[in-house]
């Protein structure tokens, strides 16, 4: 039988690292067996509907590269389905409270208005679109039992269900606002590439216990994904000229990455005190011995002849950027051409 399983957020807003964690292994298995993802949206609990929440996870899945075969498929449109459902269930045990809610044993399966609820939404939906496993946090154990009864009432059987460890904050708390930024969108805001959330999600699989967020490992795979970004992809990504690639490598996030680019493009002006005037006037001496444009080799080596007299780097970092961290300063000297360098060294030596 082809796998077939499915995502099933609540349209809350942005993913949380925990959901996404379920969403990357969802598909992660399906991938290992050939087999498909079924995008749900639960959205049948008015107090987990968000406005955009729908549209803010659709784009949490693309920037993640998690593709889905089908969906969304939306439950708030087939309450048909789930009313048909609902008819069988009564037929089968279930019963109607005075107030008109829908129970089956202890749990509600309709509530007074006759709408369906998570529990029979979501085991209808599991055996209406064919689900063969049913991957999703630990959080939901305790609807294992409630949700085979109402399987078996509607005459079917529950897919199997593989409960997985939850994400928890540092402190081993459920993740939550307190813990900083742990929503994709924030960490897409933050800069972390959506390789290195995949990598840190993708390593913990299918955690069997309750494993808590590794921020210094999430950034190790941050600088790891910068690392393996083309030139071409990390210059994208700064929304940088190419040209600027070797300036942006040492940056450890794409906010960095594109701060190091605005140092480059539009420094903040600098005027420096009399001390740092010989550097600038070597550096310039040495700059104009070099036609545009500079290669590496050239850059690395007017950097090393300004240290080897004596130069104040920190001094020349600051003329030609206006900050004093940055990118490797080489890759500054590199990106300006001498009619700039030189504007800047004029300006910084009017201090
Ligand atoms: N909408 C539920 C949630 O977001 C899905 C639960 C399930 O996978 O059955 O937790």
């Amino acid at each position: 039988m082809p796998v077939r399983v499915r995502f099933a957020p609540s349209p809350t807003g942005s993913l949380h690292l925990g959901n996404a964690l379920t969403a990357v292994a969802n598909r992660a298995f399906a991938d290992a067996r050939g087999g498909v993802l079924v995008l749900r949206i639960d959205d049948t609990d008015p107090r987990r509907v968000v406005e955009g929440g729908e549209e803010a996870i659709l784009a949490d899945l693309r920037w993640l590269g998690i593709a889905w075969e089908e969906g969304p498929v939306r439950q708030s449109e087939r309450s048909t389905v789930y009313e048909e459902a609902l008819a069988r269930a009564l037929e089968h045990g279930a019963t109607r409270d005075d107030d008109g809610a829908v129970r089956l044993g202890r749990t509600t399966i309709a509530r007074p208005d006759g709408t369906a609820t998570y529990q029979l939404a979501s085991v209808v939906d599991d055996l209406d679109l064919g689900i063969t496993h049913v991957i999703r946090g630990s959080d939901h154990r305790p609807n294992l039992a409630v949700q085979q009864e109402i399987a078996r009432a509607l005459g079917g059987e529950l897919p199997e269900v593989i409960h997985h460890g939850l994400l928890l904050g540092a402190d081993g708390k459920k993740l939550s606002k307190r813990h900083g930024h742990t929503a994709v969108a924030e960490l897409r805001a933050d800069g972390i590439p959506s390789a290195a959330v995949r990598a840190y999600l993708k390593e913990l699989g299918l955690p069997t216990h309750d494993v808590q967020l590794d921020a210094s490992r999430l950034r190790r795979f941050a600088i790891d994904a910068i690392a393996a970004m083309s030139d071409e992809e990390l210059a994208a990504a700064a929304a940088a000229p190419v040209s600027l690639a070797p300036a942006l490598r040492g940056a450890r996030d794409l906010v960095e990455a594109r701060s190091f680019a605005e140092q480059i493009l539009d420094p903040a002006p600098s005027a420096l005190d009399a001390a740092a005037h010989p550097t600038l006037e070597r550096f310039a001496e040495l700059r104009a011995g070099f036609a545009d444009p500079l290669t590496e080799a050239d850059a690395r080596s007017i950097v090393r002849e300004l240290k080897a007299v004596g130069g104040d780097l920190r001094a020349l970092r600051l003329a030609l950027t206006g900050h004093h961290r940055g990118p490797e300063l080489w890759t500054v000297v590199a990106a300006l051409p001498a009619p700039e360098a030189e504007r800047r060294i004029v300006v910084a030596g009017r201090g």
